[in-house]
């Protein structure tokens, strides 16, 4: 931990900004969970006048980071700790303020419009807001700076040193390979594309019941940790100590309840085990959005998704959701690996999932880049959706408009996604080496799985940048052979 007298002081100094935090993501949770409806005026003044508080402390320690920075000898989490710090001053001294206002009016303005234009299909009402949006943005890659494509100064915000370089390299292989595997298992038809359990209906208090006993079997805290219900399930974290996570009830298609409240779990799961001597510093964070999806997509997908954790919870199902009855353990494994071609990104299968990032990968950086007009965007997302998925929206609301992101000002996030999916397989391959893993889930030993993830990654925190912490588990970064080979074998074998 840290030693060095100039950081210490520094720790010390920053605990104020950590409580902050903590009480900024209580207010969010909050806001998902339990506020009255008619509560979010107040509740954005009071986030929006904390953000403004907490850059001002930050700024406070300019001169303490900078002094810091001359130390030598600093071991890891000294140098991390310096690092994260360094990250967030420089975006703080960076942006002005007039800009970043700009940007959080477009964003609380545009998310408005867009619901509503969401809802009638009607991409022309967003449009004025979108091109405002990608305005800023493109001042703000500017001021932040870049090497290469500006795009690239937008991606580090949510992914430390991710280039357009790494995704090419990423993106190239997924979209050839994953492309003839998707038209293979589409022909072979082993994985059918709907399944009558998507039909039936469930009582929201018996899959509570399911729910439940997945997290008896992730073995979730009792103590520090708990889940909750909201309209888009998420994950926070007030400490290492307290992590909270929600899912979603909508009365039909169970899978989607389960698989929510295992994909938040495996977030969970990383924000608990990070190693508690980082507590109350900025290092008890997950590294990045990319490492992070790569935990949730993990338990979600390769664990929960496998046939031994449908054994695992197949008495459960059974017990509490009566339509089951009918339907086999095997039955279950393909209605929860349905291959099915849908151009909505929440609603997409594992061999699908990566095309949608990409099409909205494609647009965003030649948005930023100025090689493509927002008023061309819809046109360009259907043709890609065709490309890569083979579906076409049937309008506006089912294409471009059917994510939050872009309204919020949110371009470079969405790469993070299939980044969590590449991670995911890279750690796969590695844990098959060390455990018999299909052995371990059948047994219920999730624990040792935890244990190994722990290990390798999660006791570090924000220690490493996303890169060093590959290199340093893998030896390797982002290398999307791993997960081509784990969905060849799933779907083809
Ligand atoms: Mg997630």
């Amino acid at each position: 931990m840290f030693q060095n007298a100039s950081i210490l002081d520094l720790a010390e100094k920053y605990k104020p900004l950590w409580a902050l935090d903590s009480v900024g993501s209580l207010l969010e949770w909050d806001m998902e969970t339990y506020m009255p409806l008619g509560s979010s005026k107040p509740r954005g003044f009071t986030i929006a006048h904390m953000q403004l508080l907490r850059q001002e402390r930050m700024l406070q320690l300019t001169d303490l980071v900078s002094n810091a920075e001359k130390s030598s000898g600093l071991n890891d989490p000294e140098i991390g700790f310096l690092r994260v710090l360094r990250r967030d001053l420089d975006y703080y001294t960076k942006i002005p303020p007039k800009l970043l206002e700009d940007i959080f009016r477009t964003s609380t303005e545009g998310t408005v419009v867009w619901r509503e234009a969401r809802r009638k299909s009607d991409f022309a009402m967003f449009k004025p807001y979108l091109e405002k949006m990608v305005g800023l943005k493109r001042q703000e890659a500017e001021k932040l700076g870049y090497k290469g494509n500006p795009y690239n100064a937008l991606m580090d915000r949510f992914e430390e040193d991710l280039t357009t370089d790494d995704i090419d390299r990423i993106f190239t292989p997924l979209r050839s390979e994953l492309k003839g595997t998707l038209a293979k298992v589409l022909s072979a038809g082993k994985f059918p594309r709907t399944h009558p359990l998507e039909e039936a209906r469930y009582d929201e208090a018996a899959m509570k019941r399911v729910n439940d006993d997945a997290l008896k079997l992730l073995q979730m805290p009792e103590r520090t940790f708990r889940m909750d219900v909201s309209t888009h399930p998420f994950t926070t974290s007030m400490s290492i100590e307290d992590v909270r996570i929600t899912t979603r009830y909508e009365g039909q298609d169970f899978k989607a309840s389960l698989y929510s409240t295992v994909h938040e779990s495996g977030h969970a799961i990383y924000d608990l085990q990070i190693d508690p001597s980082l507590d109350y510093t900025p290092l008890a964070r997950g590294t990045s959005l990319g490492v992070h999806e790569s935990q949730s997509r993990f338990w979600e997908n390769f664990i929960g998704r496998s046939r031994e954790f449908i054994r695992r919870i197949y008495p459960s199902l059974k017990a509490n959701l009566p339509f089951v009855a009918p339907y086999s353990e095997e039955d279950v494994y393909r209605y929860v690996n349905l291959a099915k071609p849908s151009p909505i990104r929440v609603e997409a299968d594992e061999l699908t999932y990566n095309f949608h990032i990409m099409v909205r990968y494609e647009i965003e950086k030649k948005l930023i880049g100025g090689e493509l007009e927002v008023a061309e965007a819809p046109a360009v997302w259907k043709d890609l959706m065709e490309e890569y998925v083979g579906v076409q929206p049937r309008n506006d609301a089912e294409g471009i408009l059917q994510d939050v992101h872009w309204s919020e000002g949110m371009f470079g996030y969405f790469a993070t996604y299939s980044l969590g999916n590449v991670i995911a397989g890279m750690f796969y391959n590695r844990i098959l080496k060390d455990l018999d893993l299909k052995a371990t889930v059948a047994n219920g030993e999730l624990d040792k799985i935890k244990d190994w993830l722990k290990q390798k990654l999660h006791r570090y925190g924000a220690t490493y940048s996303p890169k060093e912490l590959q290199n340093r588990a893998f030896g390797e970064v982002y290398n999307p052979h791993w997960l081509i080979k784990y969905l060849q074998e799933k779907y083809l074998a």
